[in-house]
């Protein structure tokens, strides 16, 4: 019986391989399925001469990590400087490179400092609707005629973990549901020195991009069809802690909140108050779209200052928010159709 049953769950394994693994190779057809497996039970050891494919693509932390080397190797960047021109052209490159559809939004912003020309990058990866689910991050860095700001967690991390998050959406073999779509909002932060100093009734100085993205939404009618946008910002810190925006969206916030719980990270996903006071989710709760803050802003000891540096992020804190956020995704187009969708 023991020899049947090695043969059994031999062949079963060669079939789940099959099934599992693309077949890639000429060999891996049932037809070629070896007449005398090598697998036993105990014995055994499973020796592949090639190494085995990576079928389900996972967040590396790595590679988000070179992501902020390299936002950091461009200096400050500010909107409408040669710096941040070439944040934009590699988001775009890296985007392209994972198969995602890529476009572009340039236009000109007035600011207290003057026209500015700025532009949002969109990648989508598209389901079998045109309804959107949305992760976002600003790229742009904070404006200091007297201090070398780098942004490493404002806004690099964030950049970094979208990016990686691109292209594990990229590379899955699953069409989705909903389309899922990646935005980098250019201009976010205040060209004066304070969120609201320069700011008039009906022209903000801050949030540029992202009011500039809803505007298009609602002069398209597209609003209906962006049915929840996560917004990653200041998540990269070595203490990761993220509090709970009470402005977010109360249902896309607890699927978030619960999914980090399980993947382990209940410290992570506290349950107290984090005061964001405006940020790039807002134009999108002022038209009715679901949005949900991830950030990390009064726990941030180096927030706007010259030392959030590389040394302040981590690998595991970009890969905590990153995988979460790839948990939640398909819980959230679940949520979408079971509430209308
Ligand atoms: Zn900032």
């Amino acid at each position: 019986m023991a020899s049947s049953k090695t043969s059994i769950s031999a062949r079963s394994l060669v079939l789940a391989s099959c099934v599992l693994i693309p077949c890639l190779f000429a060999a891996c057809p049932k037809d070629n399925v070896p007449v005398k497996p090598r697998v036993g039970v105990s014995t055994a050891k499973p020796a592949p001469t090639k190494p085995i494919p990576t079928v389900a693509p996972v967040f590396s932390a790595d590679r988000a990590m070179q992501h902020v080397r390299q936002q950091l190797d461009f200096g400050p960047r500010p909107p409408d400087t040669m710096a941040l021109e070439k944040t934009r052209n590699y988001i775009i490159s890296e985007l392209k490179s994972y198969g995602l559809r890529v476009s572009t939004d340039e236009f000109t912003a007035k600011t207290p400092l003057g026209d500015k020309r700025m532009a949002n990058i969109v990648g989508d990866f598209p389901g079998e609707t045109k309804d959107i689910v949305a992760v976002a991050s600003h790229y742009d860095t904070k404006f200091y005629d007297d201090m070398r700001f780098v942004g490493a967690n404002d806004p690099a991390a964030s950049v970094a973990t979208l990016l990686e998050i691109a292209r594990v959406l990229g590379n899955s073999k699953e069409k989705p549901k909903l389309t899922y779509r990646v935005v980098f909002f250019d201009g976010e932060e205040a060209l004066c020195e304070g969120w609201d100093e320069c700011s008039k009734p009906e022209a903000p100085d801050n949030t540029y991009g992202s009011r500039r993205y809803v505007s298009q939404l609602k002069a398209q009618g597209d609003l209906k069809s962006t049915r929840a946008l996560i917004l990653l910002d200041m998540m990269g810190y070595t203490k990761l802690e993220l509090g709970r925006d009470p402005s977010s969206t109360r249902w896309l916030q607890d699927i978030i909140w619960q999914a980090g719980r399980e993947l382990g990270h209940s410290k992570v996903f506290v349950d107290r108050q984090e005061g964001v006071g405006g940020d790039d989710h807002e134009p999108f709760l002022d038209a009715g779209i679901p949005a949900v803050d991830m950030i990390q802003l009064s726990g941030y000891p180096y927030w706007h200052k010259a030392d959030d540096d590389f040394d302040k992020i981590s690998a595991d804190s970009i890969k905590i928010v990153g995988d979460t956020v790839l948990a939640s995704l398909p819980r959230i187009v679940s949520y979408v159709q079971a509430n209308g969708g």
